[in-house]
């Protein structure tokens, strides 16, 4: 076969070049991702970059020993999921990126008063000073009776916010644990 010019780029330089040396390259593509996700254990997972929460499948090596760190090798849509249905748009096809990535923040941070830093804590701590606050602001501005007198109950100076990988549980618990404090402003970015 000897394509024209104008017929080698509507076809696509792979596919003629494949025709041309008389093999179909595509098969051996479909194989290498194939041995990619061979021994991987698929985790299922949403993508937390934005509202629509589609669903993916996290492949991981290694076999489950004491020894072996575990490593992501693959992320992918989730077939199964109903909101996606296996499609990722280019920010939840770039997850794996996010999940190898030296800059992830993994620890909780604070950064004090006056401080020009984050600096790491424990996950005890954070939860024992997040309480204090919670504690400290309730206190010091929950509202019982609103300007008439008429009794509100209502704690105006904290909001909550969660994010779309919140399962409906989590969000149900959250909504009755705010809502016990007097919280009025909580919201979910999540629509699904
Ligand atoms: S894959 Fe794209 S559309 Fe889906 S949740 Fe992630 S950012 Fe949103």
């Amino acid at each position: 076969m000897q394509p024209t010019r104008r017929k080698f780029f509507q076809l696509g330089a792979g596919g003629v070049a494949a025709t041309v040396l008389g093999f179909d390259v595509r098969k051996a593509y479909a194989q290498a991702q194939e041995l990619k996700i061979a021994r991987t254990t698929e985790t299922r997972s949403l993508c937390p970059y934005c509202a629509v929460a589609c669903g993916v499948i996290i492949h991981t090596l290694g076999d489950k020993a004491k020894n072996v760190t575990p490593q992501v090798v693959h992320v992918e849509g989730d077939p199964d999921h109903p909101t996606n249905r296996g499609t990722l748009c280019p920010k939840g096809s770039s997850l794996y990126q996010d999940i190898l990535n030296d800059r992830r923040v993994v620890k909780p941070q604070v950064r004090r008063p006056g401080s020009d830093h984050w600096e790491d804590i424990s996950w005890d701590r954070a939860i024992e000073e997040v309480a204090r606050h919670i504690k400290k602001t309730r206190d010091e501005t929950f509202v019982e009776k609103d300007a008439q007198g008429r009794t509100v109950n209502r704690l105006e100076s904290i909001g909550f916010i969660g994010g779309c990988t919140d399962t409906n549980e989590f969000n149900y618990l959250a909504v009755k644990s705010m809502r016990s404090l007097g919280v009025c402003y909580l919201e979910n970015q999540a629509r699904v």
